[in-house]
């Protein structure tokens, strides 16, 4: 290998070729700190024309390339294995804003700026760029259009790929396809760049994107509502959907009254407004193109009519910028809280929305028959149809013990999953980590068209091979 090694560093210099095992240490581990992997390198790429040499490069050698933006994926995606025969190509060089179209409402960036890099940058224009994650200060745009990521403003806005207008892509074989149109209508043919996004790094790399740019919203307000039932709070959405007048329902988060339980416990600092004890709560936001009055007003109407057709309990609504921060602080503090309680086994599943109450009671129950005492710890976009369906241990029981039953656990959750048509994998992707879970969900047919699309666009399977499909049954 020492050939390989040697022209990657003529070609990127000794600064931006990392070997040893010190330097390359953050870029093999994930960012849950479960795994390690090992590498040949970790190659820094300055722009696109040194990515393609670069990939061209590993293509002439057969050298698996690992590709990574911020490292935040949560299925093992971004880190390589134990074969130590991989290169890590990170992106986070490629990190210009190219272009912005303030009246085409768009933005060209390289793939390596981080979310937050283009939240700002369309801020600047007057402009809202709406995916929102908690990672957004470190995930990238790459990262983020390969696993088709979602977050809080899915509801109103749609997740990644409906972000996405063009991408720029490098190729298996170091080949560059610009396909950076501004379009909103073009149907030429295949869609290649529907064919990348949520790919997870396994047909090409991502280099640049075209993304969508909206008018930002003048007001924005909150409130959090006690539910009876998970079937209240889907009843509640759909009223509010229909009702909600001329502001749009920006987020309609599901958030268990365990949650707050715990959040409470571990971070005493976060104070859930006084609501009276009810299973479930929801958290609202409205945003609109009308002032902030308007926007309450709006907001404590259709709350008023739900309140009279008993489909929600008390009600809070935030009354300033800093209470409506407080709020989704709140809703983010959970996975926190729930890593202070101990490890678990998390699950980040998506149903159809008239499944969800059904599901619940369902897998709630299996799971108390099979692992009596489980905890769960249910939140999440529940107006997009994900859940994030955690399981911890029984309480004073041992940890270990339980992470033991992990796939037992995993079993009964994604055959409920499968019962209610749902999917295994709502927004992380696949990686490494559900690879072979989503053999059994998916039909035979389904597995053989995206093993057939991977040989078709990576023959040699040096594209982070090991992730999502093998190309072999
Ligand atoms: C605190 C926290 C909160 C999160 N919240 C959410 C959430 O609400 N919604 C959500 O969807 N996800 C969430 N995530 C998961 C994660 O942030 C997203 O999956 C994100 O899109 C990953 O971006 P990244 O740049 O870190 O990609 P990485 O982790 O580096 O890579 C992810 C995958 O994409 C591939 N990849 C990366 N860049 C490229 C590229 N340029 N071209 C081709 N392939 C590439 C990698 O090989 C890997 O398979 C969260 C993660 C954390 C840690």
């Amino acid at each position: 290998m020492m050939p390989f090694i040697e022209q990657c560093r003529q070609l990127l210099g000794d600064d931006y070729l990392l070997t040893d095992a010190a330097t390359m240490g953050g870029y093999l581990t994930d960012y849950r700190q479960r795994y390690t992997g090992r590498a040949l390198a970790v190659c820094r790429p300055a722009d696109t024309n040194e990515l393609a040499q670069l990939i061209a490069l590993c293509n002439q050698y057969q050298v698996a390339i690992v590709p990574q933006g911020g490292n935040t994926g949560l299925v093992l995606g971004s880190v390589p294995d134990q074969s130590g025969s991989a290169v890590v190509i990170s992106l986070r060089r490629l990190n210009q804003v190219r272009a912005l179209d303030p009246v085409n409402n768009t933005i060209t960036v390289d793939a390596g700026c981080t979310l937050q890099q283009v939240q700002q940058a369309a801020d600047a224009a007057n402009r809202l760029f709406p995916l929102s994650l908690a990672s957004e200060g470190s995930c990238t745009i790459g990262g983020n259009l390969s696993t088709n990521a979602g977050g809080t403003a899915v509801l109103h806005y749609g997740n990644a790929r409906e972000l996405c207008l063009g991408l720029e892509v490098v190729t298996p074989r170091g080949e560059i396809w610009n396909g950076l149109r501004g379009l909103r209508k073009d149907n030429t043919g295949y869609d290649l760049r529907d064919l990348y996004i949520g790919a997870e790094g396994t047909l090409g790399i991502i280099s640049a994107a075209v993304l969508k740019l909206f008018p930002k919203p003048q007001s924005q307000v909150t409130a959090l509502a006690a539910v009876s039932s998970v079937e209240a709070a889907l009843d509640l959405f759909h009223f509010i959907r229909s009702h909600g007048n001329d502001v749009a329902l920006t987020a309609f988060e599901l958030i268990s009254a365990y949650c707050l339980t715990l959040v409470q416990k571990h971070l005493p600092q976060m104070k859930a407004p006084p609501l009276t004890n009810h299973p479930y709560y929801v958290l609202i936001e409205f945003s609109s193109q009308q002032n902030e009055i308007a926007t309450m007003q709006s907001l404590e109407t259709v709350l008023q009519r739900a309140l009279q057709n008993n489909l929600t309990g008390d009600v809070v609504i935030a009354a300033s910028l800093a209470q409506s921060a407080a709020l989704w602080i709140l809703r983010e503090s959970i996975s926190d809280a729930q890593k202070a309680e101990g490890k678990n086994i998390k699950h980040d599943i998506s149903l159809p929305i008239s499944q969800i109450a059904e599901f619940i009671a369902e897998t709630d129950a299996q799971l108390q028959a099979q692992f009596p005492g489980s905890r769960m710890v249910t939140f999440g976009h529940v107006g997009d149809g994900n859940l994030h369906y955690n399981v911890s241990a029984p309480e004073n029981s041992d940890v270990d013990a339980f992470l033991l039953k992990q796939n037992q656990i995993n079993r009964v959750v994604y055959d409920s999953v499968a019962r209610h048509a749902g999917s295994i994998s709502a927004e992380h992707g696949l990686g490494a980590l559900k690879r072979d879970d989503i053999v059994r969900y998916k039909s035979a047919v389904e597995m053989q068209l995206m093993r057939t699309i991977k040989l078709a666009l990576d023959p040699n399977n040096i594209m982070n091979p090991g992730k999502v499909v093998m190309p072999q049954p």
